[in-house]
């Protein structure tokens, strides 16, 4: 039988409590605990797949194909576990469920509330992800904060849970942030016990309380905390902001975190093993070499836009032992006076995915420059779809080439909706989801990067390469060195004669680990590493002779 934490969150948000579950997963994992972990959104969505970038972040996509919150992607990355749809609950869904009931007639003659028959369905999908994981453990993180409107009927049902499961197998643990007056220069707690207070209120006591700062927490306050929110003192655990995201684990083992949790929940765990997270962590934060990468995107003011690319590029860099600095550059930048300057320090180009048309033609143009320049390019899903277009252009001498999405009357539509695409009207969970398998073409760059026949890649997009346009492409150099075992869909391509210039129509930013790096990210790190641009050619002394 599984056991339950449930982490909750006070104060503010974006304070991490995501990195706080992921790395409670890697201690308890590090224990040889078997760990799954879920998150409960609160708002109405069904999921984030709809929402822009700029109010969501990034959707991070899980290999059955959902699209699912980007804490998913810390949890992938802390725990080394892949995830599933049942790895994401919203208000959305648990509504849709509980209405669709009520029409089938599931509750005939009852009244449908809040209370019971909503607290019921998240409770059913909590144990779902129990049975299906059968974890010794499961780690549930409520979604917003504390006091929000919608986040009651998920803090109620996971209330009625110690009652159901038993005191001993189910633990609560409030994330909360203590903020900094700068003019006394103290720490305040205050806002701690007010968010404490509200989660009394509604009947939960947590066992442990994570303290969020950005400055060392003196020891008497955490005895305050204590005292006024009725927490053992060793249990109110500090977590003062770290150099990398992936240290977080290694603070709050040695903040004893591990030993409390098996203490209360009464786990067989062996002693832990962190040995190998450890040393990777001293290796990020050693001082290494950079290599630097340009980004073109259009979300680039909103960096967790691109939050698994970032790591996964960062993955690439420790393998490489370079410290891969990105330069973000913000495509219209480059679209307006076609501003080249900004790609100049740059020893490789990546362009993430995203939708629609803004920026389309800044990505364009650095594509182009990476073609004509040898710099290494990796495109991501909307990244090969401009690589495509942007080598459709130049082979096929017209600016009219482009996708079906930016310019439907295009006469040269090099990517474009597949035939049974074109019926679907609902954007909601429509598009190619989720993993696929992908033939690698032998004796090509892709194939070497991966040294392996078969890869199994996420996806997330309508638009595909237009077959139409294959053979005279690839008779002017581009190659699809990626196929769909049918042969019908290009997953990859590459430019003949470029040093590395390869794009993908799935996402492998979503597969990286920082111990398993993605070999695209490694192989693109790698060619990037060894291309000298401004600023990164050695002076030479001059000799005489
Ligand atoms: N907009 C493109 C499509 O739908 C690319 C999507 C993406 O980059 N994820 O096909």
């Amino acid at each position: 039988m599984s056991k339950y934490i449930f982490v909750t969150g006070g104060v503010v948000s974006s304070v991490g409590k995501g990195i706080s579950v992921a790395s409670i997963g890697r201690i308890l994992k590090s224990r040889d605990i078997s760990v799954s972990v879920q998150k409960l959104d609160p708002y109405l969505n069904v999921d984030p797949g709809t929402m822009s970038p700029y109010q969501h972040g990034e959707v991070f996509v899980t290999q059955d194909g959902a699209e699912t919150d980007l804490d998913l992607g810390h949890y992938e990355r802390f725990i080394d576990v892949d995830l599933t749809s049942a790895s994401n609950v919203t208000s959305g869904q648990i509504y849709s469920a509980v209405i669709a009931g009520e029409r089938r007639g599931d509750y005939l003659g009852g009244t449908i509330q809040v209370i019971p028959h909503v607290t019921n369905e998240i409770k059913r999908r909590i144990r779902e992800v129990a049975q299906l994981s059968q974890a010794s453990v499961v780690i549930v993180e409520v979604g917003g904060t504390v006091g929000d409107i919608e986040g009651l009927p998920f803090l109620e049902a996971i209330r009625q849970m110690r009652n159901e499961e038993g005191r001993d197998n189910v633990l609560y643990i409030h994330v909360t942030f203590l903020p900094h007056i700068a003019t006394t220069n103290e720490l305040k707690t205050k806002p701690t016990q007010h968010s404490v207070n509200e989660l009394r209120r509604i009947g939960i006591q947590p066992d442990i309380i994570l303290c969020r700062s950005d400055y060392e927490i003196p020891q008497g306050l955490r005895d305050k905390i204590s005292l006024f929110c009725d927490v053992d003192k060793d249990a109110v655990i500090p977590l003062v902001t770290a150099e990398t995201i992936y240290e977080v684990p290694l603070v709050l083992e040695e903040a004893n975190l591990g030993n409390i949790i098996i203490d209360r929940l009464g786990l067989d765990a062996r002693s832990t093993d962190l040995t190998e997270w450890r040393e990777m962590v001293a290796k990020l934060k050693a001082p290494k070499e950079p290599v630097t990468i340009a980004l073109v995107g259009k979300y680039t003011e909103l960096r967790d836009a691109y939050y698994s690319v970032r790591e996964a590029l960062c993955h690439a860099g420790l393998h490489h032992d370079r410290q891969v600095n990105i330069l973000w550059v913000q495509s219209e930048d480059l679209q307006t006076d076609s501003n080249l300057n900004l790609l100049k320090t740059a020893q490789g180009i990546i362009i993430p995915g995203g939708f629609g048309y803004r920026g389309i033609e800044g990505m364009i143009i650095a594509a182009s420059y990476a073609r004509q320049n040898n710099i290494p390019y990796l495109g991501l899903c909307l990244g090969m779809q401009v690589m495509v277009i942007e080598f459709g252009r130049y082979a096929l001498g017209s600016r009219e080439v482009n996708s079906t999405e930016f310019d439907p009357d295009t006469p040269y539509p090099v990517i474009d909706l597949l035939p049974e695409q074109h019926t679907v009207t609902e954007m909601g969970g429509t598009m190619r989801l989720g993993t696929y398998p992908c033939h690698l073409v032998p004796t090509t760059h892709a194939a070497q990067a991966y040294r392996e026949a078969v890869v199994y890649e996420r996806h997330r997009h309508r638009f595909e390469f237009n077959n139409r346009f294959r053979e005279p492409l690839e008779g002017k150099g581009l190659i699809p060195s990626g196929l769909s075992p049918d042969n019908r869909l290009v997953e990859i391509v590459e430019v003949k004669d470029h040093q590395w210039m390869i794009a993908c129509q799935f996402h492998p930013e979503f597969k990286s680990r920082p111990n398993h790096p993605h070999p695209l990210f490694t192989s693109f790190v790698g060619a990037a590493k060894g291309t000298l641009v401004e600023g990164t050619q050695v002076t030479l002394p001059l000799t005489r002779d």
